[in-house]
């Protein structure tokens, strides 16, 4: 299918689904924009009524038009709260494909379009993330990727397999998704080191292909569809190569990334085919959540809270497992967020776009984690933890950021387990 079919068909999707919106209402209080704003404009059922409105031609698209439908943060926490099973992302994904470059570039200043174009190129990437605290102009979320940055590296682990150890039977395998070509994963590093960690202990090979590209996400998000499913299709391919190269793989894993995942999840409907990947495309915690937790927890005495990934809860719905598996830790005491669900406004570099609106989403939730006392919130997403590492330097939170992943790392560290810190040294070629 030619990418205008497909446009095509996004929008006669996205319009007899509009149509299915009965206005009751129940997805307002969960939209973080109307929340902040309290206009119906800036609500799923109000951007629900402008695009149907859109594409059956009764209205134009003017900039306030844009301004409202940019604004949406595209967490689809709406589609969780709706009764009648609305699918908004599919309305909202319409929009982007009538409105073609009209919506995709708004917002964007040609600089920070041309700095995305350039943003798949690993060295330029090294060099942005370097230089971003000095050159003007870069954007606060670049800013951000490089306040979270590791230090490990990544090169040490791409291309190679991870093997459990000798004395712990082999339970799965897995292809781990990470790449050189995206700003979050250069900076995340120790969350993929983690993650190799954590899993292998508990039995699962661990496949680090080095030809994963860039998940689609923020060409998707962008109504970029052409760029969307030309990285689908690479990435299915990859997962494909070594489904036969190894005679079978159990599952993709996905560092704690709830938009990769959600992402990833998308490629079937993207693709229009069956990769045969549904149900196997997997956070860290979520499989170990479903074969069963091995190995020695040792305490971890923090008080932390959770701040669920929009992606994560919303789409992949991986959210309980990964608390399920959190609560296991010993001596770590979870307290609830009131505003746990609702996204934090993070993604495509949403701050630098609308920064009041997203001022105004993140202090609702500053005041609660100023109300809790904590030592660590628990972010479930790269993406994420870049806008939270900005918002913890502003405000000098004083708290730190970490993965659920990690905390499971950490946890290992402090228990028996003699032999689990060099697990990233025993590794072989693929
Ligand atoms: S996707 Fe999120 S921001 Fe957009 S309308 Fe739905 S709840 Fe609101
Ligand atoms: S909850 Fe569903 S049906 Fe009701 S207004 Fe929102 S999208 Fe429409």
């Amino acid at each position: 299918m030619g990418i205008a079919d497909y446009r095509k068909l996004m929008i006669e999707e996205g319009l007899n689904e509009a149509y299915r919106c009965v206005h009751c209402g129940f997805c307002l209080p969960t939209c973080p924009t109307y929340r902040v704003t309290f206009n119906e404009a800036d609500s799923p059922r109000g951007r629900i009524y402008l695009v149907k409105e859109l594409l059956t031609g009764k209205i134009k698209p003017t900039d306030s038009l844009l301004e409202h439908l940019d604004r949406c943060v595209i967490c689809r926490r709406c589609e969780t709260a709706c009764p009648s099973g609305v699918q908004y992302s599919k309305i909202i994904e319409a929009a982007y494909a009538y409105l073609g470059d009209k919506l995709t570039n708004y917002g964007y200043s040609s600089f920070v379009r041309t700095g995305l174009k350039l943003l798949e190129n690993p060295t330029i990437i090294r060099l942005a993330l370097s230089l971003s605290q000095s050159i003007p102009g870069i954007p606060n979320h670049m800013r951000g990727f490089a306040r979270s940055r590791d230090r490990e590296s990544l090169d040490v682990v791409l291309g190679r397999v991870f093997e459990p150890p000798r004395d712990k039977p082999v339970r799965a395998r897995a292809l781990l998704f990470t790449t050189n070509s995206c700003v979050a994963w250069q900076s995340h590093t120790h969350l993929v080191h983690a993650t190799i960690r954590v899993l292998t202990w508990n039995g699962i090979e661990v496949i680090v292909p080095r030809e994963f590209r860039c998940c689609g996400a923020p060409y998707m998000h962008m109504g970029r569809f052409d760029k969307a499913i030309e990285l689908a299709r690479h990435n299915i391919n990859v997962v494909n190569s070594y489904v036969g190269k190894y005679g079978g793989v159990d599952y993709v894993v996905i560092p704690d990334s709830g938009g990769c995942q959600a992402q990833w999840l998308e490629y079937d409907r993207l693709l229009r085919s069956d990769s045969g990947l549904r149900g196997r495309v997997v956070n860290p915690l979520q499989l170990l959540d479903a074969i069963g937790v091995v190995g020695d927890l040792g305490p971890v005495k923090m008080r932390i809270s959770v701040q669920h990934s929009c992606h994560m809860m919303n789409v992949a719905k991986a959210h309980e497992a990964i608390m399920r598996v959190l609560g296991k830790i010993p001596g770590l005491e979870i307290k609830g967020l009131s505003t746990a669900d609702i996204c934090c406004g993070a993604g495509m570099m949403y701050p630098d776009r609308h920064p009041d609106l997203a001022d105004g989403i993140m202090r609702m939730k500053i005041d609660d984690v100023n109300r809790v006392k904590l030592d660590a919130l628990i972010i479930e997403s790269v993406t994420c933890k870049a806008h939270w590492a900005n918002y913890v330097h502003k405000y000098n939170l004083g708290i730190r950021l970490m993965y659920p992943t990690e905390l499971m790392d950490l946890s290992y560290r402090s228990g028996n387990n003699p032999g689990y810190e060099n697990i990233i040294n025993r590794s072989r070629e693929i």
